[in-house]
């Protein structure tokens, strides 16, 4: 009906500081109803093309400015975005099905934090600098931005991973073409209506929404986009690879994970239980750095299996604007039967379900009857050959199993394609330093999860990714280096 097509939002691409509409749109989903909300472009090569022209364009007056200007445009759109932090965060909620108050602790704070960091840190850079008395020569680096960078994030983090591309991006001079991914692109359109007040200046951040295939691609293969940082899943990591190699591009990516939690016997069970639940579930287990294989030793096994399923029993799951709920909907209806389908073919292979899907009933409000839910779930006795001991799940669903040696435990930690994250219970000092050291991973955790220093390098091993993210990381992935030599 035309008042239902009135009620909903419709987005625009961000170009050359214009809102600009689109010729053709998508349909986008709140997972927590099953409804269609939201409009969002369906950009092409065209959008791409006006976007990158834009970038481009601008790209001169914003490469010239002095970082300390930068800075002081980062600060202020960082002021603007947590003067709104409510709004974001409940958008963020509705449009992936996260819960409210994930997104108003987690997403929109470190949104804000990421424009805050990389305002700061890029202040702080120094350049390198050697002598050659002998031949009376000086040599030194200068760093600039490259030019017009590519952005393409995805929708587990939206505004969260956006930001962290958008901010060291520009800090360092460059300016922007961003994709967000379809299915959550709303958080990423109301940052764009503040660009303006933060004093950043027309064509700076563009942002072109669509799918991958189209506008991910037209911006892979654009011709004057000469770096691409992507966070993604390592199939389409692959074929932006493809993609771009004719051309030479420089890319960061960032991918995703099978990430092991090793728990020994003398861990603290009362901080590792608690905190192992939320580093399957947190985010409905749809984060990177989610464990989804729990290796237990066997002296503490049964106990740690009983004491972790109770703890994961008093996870709420339930309607994402309800405060008291801990876990939302997953973000589409094809992801969820992804994810369930996993847990059936762990149970064909003669796993152990423990909790959660087929084993509990999920009872729902009358209007999220038809969202994308599933409670937390937990399997035991799985083969770490099986599907579900190898492959990213990205949905709540952990794996524990029994190991008996140090030697052993990280054999089979590393025993996947992935190498993103692990995490190490134990009492011994020793211990923890050595399985860290041993275990092929681009972050290892030590008694805790997800503290980060945004400073130090952030991404992951093997299929994991290429490259790193990071204060220093990026500022050198954002920037080309020159050596000089000076004669004197
Ligand atoms: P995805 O690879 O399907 O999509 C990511 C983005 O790439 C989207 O914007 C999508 O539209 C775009 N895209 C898809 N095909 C493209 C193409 N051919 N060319 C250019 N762009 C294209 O990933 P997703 O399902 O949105 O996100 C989940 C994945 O992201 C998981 O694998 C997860 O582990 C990973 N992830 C990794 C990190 C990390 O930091 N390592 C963080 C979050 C998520």
């Amino acid at each position: 009906t035309m008042a239902h097509s009135k009620s909903l939002l419709v987005l625009e691409n961000f170009i050359g500081g214009k809102f600009v509409p689109c010729s053709s749109y998508i349909d986008s989903y709140n997972p927590s109803t099953g409804d269609v909300y939201c409009r969002v472009p369906d950009s092409g090569k065209e959008e791409v093309e006006a976007a990158v022209k834009a970038a481009k364009d601008a790209f001169p007056i914003w490469s010239s400015k002095s970082p300390l200007e930068r800075s002081q445009i980062l600060n202020k759109l960082a002021d603007l975005i947590e003067h709104d932090l409510e709004a974001f965060a409940q958008a963020e909620s509705k449009d992936q099905g996260k819960t409210i108050t994930f997104a108003r602790t987690v997403d929109i704070p470190r949104a804000v934090y990421n424009f805050r960091f990389f305002a700061s840190s890029i202040l702080h850079h120094v350049t390198e600098c050697t002598e050659m008395a002998t031949v009376g020569c000086v040599h030194y680096t200068s760093r600039a931005p490259v030019g017009v960078a590519g952005l393409i994030s995805p929708w587990n983090l939206p505004l969260y991973l956006l930001t962290w591309k958008i901010a060291p991006a520009i800090a360092c001079g460059n300016t922007v073409v961003a994709k967000p991914s379809e299915m959550t692109s709303v958080t990423a359109w109301m940052m764009c209506k503040l660009l303006e007040k933060a004093g950043i200046p027309p064509g700076v951040v563009n942002v072109v929404f669509g799918t991958g295939a189209k506008a991910g691609e037209a911006l892979v293969c654009h011709p004057d986009v000469p770096l691409i940082s992507f966070t993604g899943s390592t199939l389409t990591a692959q074929r932006i690879t493809e993609k771009s190699a004719p051309h030479c591009k420089r890319l960061s990516l960032e991918l995703g994970g099978k990430n092991p939690a090793i728990i020994f016997d003398d861990a603290d069970l009362s901080q590792c239980i608690p905190t192992t639940v939320r580093s399957s579930f947190a985010n409905q287990g749809e984060i990177c750095l989610c464990t989804s294989r729990i290796f237990v030793q066997r002296g503490i096994y049964s106990e740690f299996l009983k004491r972790f399923v109770a703890e994961a029993k008093k996870w709420k799951t339930g309607n994402p604007s309800d405060p008291t709920v801990d876990v939302g909907a997953l973000i589409s209806k094809e992801h969820l039967e992804k994810v369930r389908n996993y847990v059936k073919k762990a149970q064909t292979e003669g796993a152990r379900v423990l909790c959660g899907e087929g084993v509990d009933s999920l009872a729902l409000p009358p209007g999220n009857q038809k969202g994308y839910f599933m409670l937390p779930t937990v399997i035991a006795e799985v083969k770490d050959e099986s599907c579900c001991m190898q492959e990213e799940i990205f949905g709540p669903v952990t794996c524990v199993v029994a190991f008996d040696t140090e030697e052993e435990v990280i054999q089979r930690a590393n025993g996947v394609k992935y190498g993103l994250a692990a995490t190490v219970w134990s009492g011994s000092v020793g211990r923890v330093h050595r399985v860290a050291h041993r275990l092929q991973s681009g972050l290892v955790w030590t008694n805790c999860w997800l503290v980060r220093d945004l400073n130090l390098p952030f991404g992951g091993m093997k299929a994991s990714g290429i490259g790193r993210e990071g204060a220093k990381d990026s500022y050198e992935f954002f920037t080309e280096v020159k050596t000089i030599t000076i004669k004197h």
